[in-house]
């Protein structure tokens, strides 16, 4: 019997748990051909979630917990998931079941049948964010689509169903900078997209605000561009080509003229203009520069306080 391992990365979602165990048990016995675990990851949630699950799992066998101790973020609760998962097919979902359960049969027939290695998800519609989030994300998609040679998918979710050999790819990537959406892109494989209406969240508020989403855009594009290098280096050459030409002009012009001291408030500015862009290029290296700086420190992507489960599959 193949096994399918669930991953649900959880932060502050008491409500939302039971709600989903609910929708994923009864999706499971329509499955009866399969073998399931429910693995809950509780990245460091400030409410009841943790004790809810330790529940959860004391009624049924297939669920498993993985406590984190401290919050970490979605993208270090999915590579615990991962890497502590035994199914032989795998997928995340979200615990607010805007990744619809009901997906999933269709999901499996794309690899058991149609001969995929990997079914994902897309949301057609941005249907419950905010006005601003979707204006947001659709400028990222558009610059990140431009400038990355990894393709990024509009409205792709985290969610979609793997085989095992897709996974042990992933968790082989011990990246410390995590954006799943590129790195299961970059992994390549045959994948199967199937378009879904965005759902909204059954209980609790969104875990993002705008500057969580900004660094998480920033993770993506420095993770899977150089780019911004390119740019800064294009900037610097075409101010050394301006301030050629404004050499030239004013030795000229002082020949012609003499040499009237005017021009201050002109100069401030240019003064500004130009030291503004060279920070703004020196940010951009240090963008990178950081990135490089932490993944140099090998630091655990996640840190385990307690775990039901007992060993690792995936060495
Ligand atoms: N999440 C997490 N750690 C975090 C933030 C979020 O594990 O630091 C989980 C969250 O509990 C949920 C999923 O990631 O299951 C998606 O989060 P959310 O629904 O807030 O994101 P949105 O749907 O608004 O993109
Ligand atoms: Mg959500």
């Amino acid at each position: 019997m193949k096994k399918i391992s669930i991953i649900i990365p959880c932060y502050n979602e008491e409500e939302a748990i039971p709600l989903f165990y609910e929708e994923i048990n009864k999706i499971s016995k329509d499955l009866e051909n399969y073998e399931f675990e429910f693995i809950f990851v509780n990245d460091g949630s400030k409410d009841k979630s943790a004790i809810i699950m330790k529940k959860l799992a004391k009624k049924d066998k297939r669920v498993k917990f993985i406590n984190f101790s401290r919050n970490f973020g979605k993208e270090a609760a999915m590579y615990a998931g991962l890497e502590l998962c035994s199914g032989d097919f795998i997928t995340t979902m979200d615990v607010d079941l805007q990744d619809p359960p009901s997906l999933l049969p269709e999901m499996i027939n794309g690899i058991t049948n149609e001969g995929y290695d990997c079914v994902a998800t897309k949301s057609t519609s941005r249907k419950g964010y905010s006005f601003f989030r979707k204006l947001f994300t659709k400028w990222f998609y558009k610059i990140i689509g431009k400038i990355s040679k990894t393709e990024m998918i509009p409205g792709a979710r985290d969610y979609r169903l793997m085989t095992r050999q897709m996974v042990n790819t992933i968790i082989n990537m011990k990246e410390y900078n995590r954006y799943s959406k590129g790195l299961f892109s970059f992994v390549g494989f045959k994948t199967k997209w199937i378009d879904f209406e965005n759902q909204e969240r059954v209980a609790g508020t969104t875990k993002w605000n705008f500057w969580k989403l900004f660094s998480y855009a920033l993770d993506g594009i420095v993770g899977f561009s150089t780019a911004p290098l390119i740019i800064s280096s294009i900037v610097g050459i075409i101010f050394c080509l301006i301030s050629f030409i404004i050499i030239i002009f004013i030795i000229i012009r002082t020949l012609i003229l003499g040499d009237p001291t005017s021009g201050w408030p002109s100069l401030v500015c240019i003064i500004f203009f130009v030291s503004g862009i060279q920070l703004f290029c020196i940010g951009i290296i240090g963008q990178y520069l950081s990135k490089v700086y932490l993944e140099v420190k090998g630091r655990p992507i996640y840190i385990i306080k307690e775990t039901n489960i007992k060993e690792k599959k995936h060495e």
